[in-house]
C-alpha cells in the first residue's frame, strides 16, 4: 500500500530517495522517512509524519555523504501516522533499518515472544516487530542474510521490504510476499522500488521480484534466492510506458485500477481476521467493546453516499446472521433530528476517509447522548478512527478515484465479518460460521471472474451511452446495490439514474418506462428470483430495455433480457460484493464513452469535509 525506494551506487543517495518518494506520493501518504549509511558506515534515520516535502526540508539542512539508503512513504495500517510509527524502523541498537509495505498478520504473537526474550519495542507497528524479529535471528545465527531469511519464513501476511545495515554496509536487501517490489538495474548502481515510477528516471531495466523471493543487491551485482534458499532465475523487463501510466498501474484511470484491485483489497480486508477452524472472526479493534456488543439490543449505522449503501447491506447481514435490530441513518439527517439514543445503543460510523464532516458530527452527537461509538474506516488515524470508542479498519489502501469502488467492497467484507462475529456471540453455530467464512475466502476469485468480462460490459455500455435516464432495480440484499449502481452512474457520467427496490417500481417509477429507458435488474438466483422475473416482464411489456445481472448458468433470464451479465454463484449474503462489480464497470465505461473526467467528476470531492 505504501511506497518504497532504495539505492546503492555511486551517486549521493539522499536526493535520489527524496525524488523517488515524491514520485510515489501521488497515492496520498501520511508519513515519510529515509535511512542511509554514511561513508563511515554510520546509520542515519530521518522520518516524520506529513508530506515528503516536509521530510525534504529536514534532510536538506543535514547533508549526509552517502551512496546507499532506503526510503518509505507510509500508508498506516497498524498505529497512527506519527513520527515514531513512520518508517524506517530500527532495532534497539540500530543494527538494521527496514521499510515495509503490507501487513504482518502474526505480529502480536511475535511481539509477545520478543518482549519475553528481552527485546525492546517502541512503536505500535507490525513493521517494527518484523525489524526486531530479524535482529533476534541475527543474534542467534550471526549472519544478516540468513537472519532475514529465517525471520521471513516465520512471518504470516504480506510484505515488500528493503533493509540497510551497518553490519553489511555494501548491501541492500529486498524481499516480497504479496506486495509489489522491483529491482531497477543501472550501470554500477541498482535501485529497489515498490513502483517503477520511483526509478524510471534512472533506468528502464527492471526485475519484478516474485512472492517469497529475497534479493541481495550490491553496487554492480545482485543475487535472488527464494525464502527457502533456492536460487531464482530472474527475468529482466524493459519498461516502455511513461510516468503517468505507471502511476495508474497501466490503467487509463485510477477508478479502473481500483475496480481491478478488488480481488486483492477484498482479501486484505479479511486478512488475519478469519478463524476458519472455530468458524469465527477475530476483529482486534473491537476487543475493548466486546461485552457491549454481546449485550447490544440495537445497532445504528450512520454514513453518507456509498458508505450509506454499504451500511444498508450491513443492516441486512446483521439482522439475518445475528438477529440484532439495525437502523441505518444518513449522517446529515441523524445529527439534526433529535434521535432517541441511550447508553445501550451502539452507533457505527462508516466512512472511507474517516473525515466525512456529517458522519463525524453524527458520531459526536451520539457520544454526547451516551451511546458507544464505533468506526469502520479506511484511513488509519483519521478523525473518526480517533474519536470513536473502537473500530475496524478496512485496509483498502489509498482510494484516489472520487467515485468509491474498492472501499465499498472492503466495507462489505468488514460488515460480513462483523455480522458473523456478532452472530457467533449469539446463536450462529460454528458449522454455519465455517460455511460463511469459506465462502468469503472464495469471493476474491469470483470477483476476478467478473472482471474478466470487462469487454462484454464495455460493449453494453457503448449502446447506452446516450441514454438520458437509467433505472436500477434489485430486491433484498441487492436493493442497496441498485442504489449504489445508480449513484456510480450519476457521479461520473452525469446521466440521471435512480435505484429502487424492484417491487416498489409499480408504485411510481413504472410511469417512466418506455423504449428509451434502460433498466438494470440485479437478479441473482435467490429466493426472490421468480418475483424479480415478474418485475422484468412488467418492464418488458412497456418496451423498456433490460440489462440483467444474473447468476451464471441462468439461461431463462437471458430470454427476457436485452443483455445479461453473469456473476458466479455465492451465498445470498455476499451477492452484493459480486453484483456491484459489473455496475461499477458499466458506469465507468459509459462515462468514458461520454468523454467525462472519470477520476475527477465535476462538483464532487473525494472526502467531504464540509456539511
Ligand atoms: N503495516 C505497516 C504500517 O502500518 C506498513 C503500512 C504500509 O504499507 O505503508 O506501518
Amino acid at each position: 500500500m505504501c511506497g518504497i525506494v532504495g539505492y546503492i551506487g555511486y551517486r549521493p543517495v539522499v536526493p535520489i530517495l527524496i525524488q523517488g518518494l515524491k514520485r510515489l506520493e501521488y497515492r496520498g501518504y501520511d508519513s515519510a522517512g529515509i535511512a542511509v549509511l554514511d561513508d563511515r558506515q554510520q546509520l542515519h534515520v530521518i522520518k516524520r509524519a506529513g508530506k515528503v516535502n516536509d521530510l525534504a526540508t529536514t534532510v536538506e539542512s543535514l547533508p549526509i555523504p552517502s551512496t546507499i539508503g532506503i526510503g518509505h512513504t507510509r500508508w498506516a495500517t497498524h498505529g497512527v501516522p506519527n513520527d515514531t510509527n513512520a518508517h524506517p524502523h530500527t532495532d534497539q541498537d540500530r543494527r538494521l533499518a527496514l521499510v515495509h509495505n503490507g501487513i504482518i498478520e502474526n505480529y502480536q504473537a511475535i511481539r509477545t515472544q520478543l518482549l519475553r526474550e528481552g527485546y525492546q519495542l517502541k512503536t505500535e507497528t507490525d513493521t517494527e516487530v518484523l525489524t526486531v524479529f530479524i535482529r533476534s535471528f541475527y543474534d542467534k545465527v550471526g549472519d544478516l542474510r540468513e537472519a532475514v531469511r529465517l525471520a521471513l519464513a516465520e512471518v504470516e501476511g504480506t510484505f515488500g521490504i528493503a533493509i540497510v545495515s551497518p553490519l553489511e554496509p555494501d548491501l541492500l536487501i529486498a524481499a516480497r510476499r504479496g506486495s509489489p517490489l522491483l529491482i531497477g538495474l543501472g550501470n554500477n548502481e541498482n535501485f529497489v522500488a515498490s513502483d517503477a515510477a520511483a526509478v524510471i528516471q534512472y533506468t528502464r531495466n527492471v526485475i519484478f521480484l516474485q512472492d517469497n523471493e529475497i534479493s541481495f543487491i550490491q553496487q554492480g551485482e545482485y543475487e535472488i534466492r527464494t525464502i527457502d534458499n533456492q536460487p531464482s532465475a530472474p527475468e529482466i523487463f524493459k519498461i516502455e510506458y511513461d510516468l503517468e501510466q505507471i502511476e495508474k498501474g497501466g490503467y487509463e484511470h485510477f477508478m479502473l485500477k481500483e475496480i481491478f484491485e478488488q480481488p486483492t483489497t477484498f482479501r486484505d480486508a479479511c486478512r488475519g481476521r478469519i478463524l476458519l477452524e472455530d468458524g469465527n472472526v477475530r476483529l482486534g479493534g473491537l476487543r475493548p467493546v466486546a461485552d457491549k456488543l454481546q449485550r447490544a439490543q440495537r445497532l445504528i449505522f450512520t454514513a453518507c453516499g456509498t458508505s450509506w449503501h454499504a451500511a444498508l447491506v450491513g443492516e441486512y447481514l446483521i439482522e439475518d446472521l445475528a438477529r440484532i435490530p439495525v437502523e441505518v441513518e444518513y449522517a446529515s439527517e441523524f445529527r439534526y433530528r433529535n434521535p432517541v439514543l441511550s447508553k445501550d445503543d451502539i452507533v457505527i460510523a462508516i466512512s472511507q476517509s474517516g473525515e466525512t464532516a456529517d458522519t463525524l458530527a453524527a458520531i459526536r452527537e451520539a457520544k454526547l447522548r451516551g451511546a458507544t461509538t464505533l468506526g469502520i474506516v479506511n484511513v488509519v488515524g483519521s478523525t473518526i478512527a480517533r474519536e470513536t470508542d473502537a473500530g475496524v479498519y478496512i485496509h483498502a489502501g489509498p482510494e484516489i478515484g472520487v467515485a468509491s469502488t474498492k472501499a465499498f467492497t472492503s466495507q462489505l467484507a468488514v460488515l460480513s465479518l462483523l455480522a458473523i462475529y456478532l452472530g457467533r456471540m449469539r446463536h450462529l453455530s460454528p458449522e454455519d460460521g465455517r460455511t460463511l467464512l469459506r465462502e468469503l475466502q472464495a469471493i476474491p476469485e469470483k470477483i476476478q471472474q467478473i472482471l474478466q468480462q470487462a469487454e462484454l460490459i464495455q460493449h453494453v455500455a457503448l449502446q447506452y451511452k446516450d441514454a438520458a435516464n437509467f433505472l436500477y432495480l434489485g430486491r433484498s440484499y441487492n436493493f442497496p446495490v441498485a442504489l449504489e449502481g445508480a449513484l456510480k452512474l450519476k457521479e461520473i457520467s452525469y446521466i440521471h439514474a435512480e435505484g429502487y427496490p424492484a417491487a416498489e417500481m409499480k408504485h411510481g417509477p413504472i410511469a417512466l418506462i418506455d423504449e428509451n429507458m434502460p433498466v438494470v435488474f440485479i437478479a441473482p438466483r435467490d429466493e426472490l428470483y421468480e418475483k424479480i422475473l415478474s418485475n422484468i416482464e412488467e418492464v418488458r411489456a412497456r418496451g423498456g430495455k433490460i440489462i440483467s445481472i444474473a447468476t451464471e448458468g441462468d439461461h431463462k433470464i437471458a430470454d427476457v433480457s436485452d443483455h445479461t451479465i453473469y456473476i458466479p454463484r455465492t451465498l445470498p449474503y455476499f451477492t452484493p460484493v459480486l453484483s456491484v462489480i459489473p455496475l461499477q464497470l458499466l458506469a465507468y465505461y459509459i462515462a468514458v464513452e461520454r468523454g467525462c473526467n472519470v477520476d475527477m467528476p465535476r462538483n464532487l470531492a473525494k472526502s467531504v469535509t464540509v456539511e
